[in-house]
């Protein structure tokens, strides 16, 4: 109900204020249905074949699928079985993100989800799942989840959803399986080892939900977040979901940072 009234509210900006790249600015073409103009979006340097199983993130042209990469060679995120993400955390793709996390709305999620469904397909990321899938949006604390109104982990979640339905599996998003239940510093500034204790016991599962889900058949989760760069949100969030019993936890994040 809430996304449709916000498409109704995103369809009539449209009309008042035609969009703009996201990233440079430019106007677009009236009744498009991207978020970047043709020069940004051919500026984003999509992740293919040459990438790593783990972590998602690119290796070098010609490897192929890798099982591991020098990023993420010693300290793989914990938990996660497979990873896919579709492009580096670079301009522009990061102003799209950025747009996205302070309001650009259904438009972005819409266009991120989509791609983000396909490199599910492509990577074959549900290969070996057996039931229904989780999509678990990597959750803010209800504080910042207040202060900015929504949870973009969970508008691209529900986007990619909607085009994983497509096919014949049984795909729900689940938010109420993890919360975040404290505040963190930035990730951004600290070392590995203390990004993982400023992460320890940020989060909690929903034992009865995880309970409904695995009684219902339920086969894998998959975390899904905008930015992963070392890994250790979501390899917290996963080491969680796996203490309530969850197995076969995957994540599929729009960009490798
Ligand atoms: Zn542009
Ligand atoms: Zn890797």
């Amino acid at each position: 109900m809430i996304h449709a009234v916000r498409g109704l509210a995103d369809a009539a900006l449209d009309l008042l204020y035609p969009p703009h790249c996201l990233a440079c600015g430019t106007a677009l073409q009236a009744g498009g249905w991207g978020v970047c103009c043709p020069a940004c979006e051919e500026r984003i340097v999509w992740i293919g074949a040459d990438r790593c199983r783990r972590c998602g993130g690119p290796v070098a042209e010609g490897v192929g699928a890798a099982d591991g990469c020098p990023a993420c060679h010693s300290h793989p995120p914990a938990y996660v079985e497979q990873a896919c993400a579709l492009a580096p955390y670079e301009e522009p793709l990061r102003d799209v993100l950025l747009a996205l996390k302070f309001g650009a709305g259904l438009r972005a999620s819409d266009w991120l989800g989509e791609r983000l469904a396909m490199r599910i397909f492509e990577t074959e990321l549900l290969q070996g799942i057996e039931g229904p899938v989780a999509l678990v949006p990597v959750p803010l604390v209800r504080r910042d989840l207040g202060r900015r109104g929504f949870n973009q982990a969970e508008a691209i979640a529900r986007a990619a959803a909607g085009y994983l339905k497509a096919g014949r599996r049984r795909i729900s998003v689940e938010p109420g399986l993890l919360r975040k239940i404290r505040a963190t510093a930035p990730q951004a500034l600290l070392n590995r080892e203390a990004r993982r204790a400023n992460l320890a016991g940020a989060f909690a599962a929903d034992l009865k939900r995880a309970e409904a889900f695995l009684k219902g058949g339920g086969g894998g989760v998959v975390l899904v977040d905008d930015v992963m760069t070392t890994g250790s949100t979501v390899g917290e969030c996963a080491r969680t979901l796996h203490g309530v019993g969850l197995k076969a936890i995957r994540a599929a994040v729009v960009a490798r940072g």
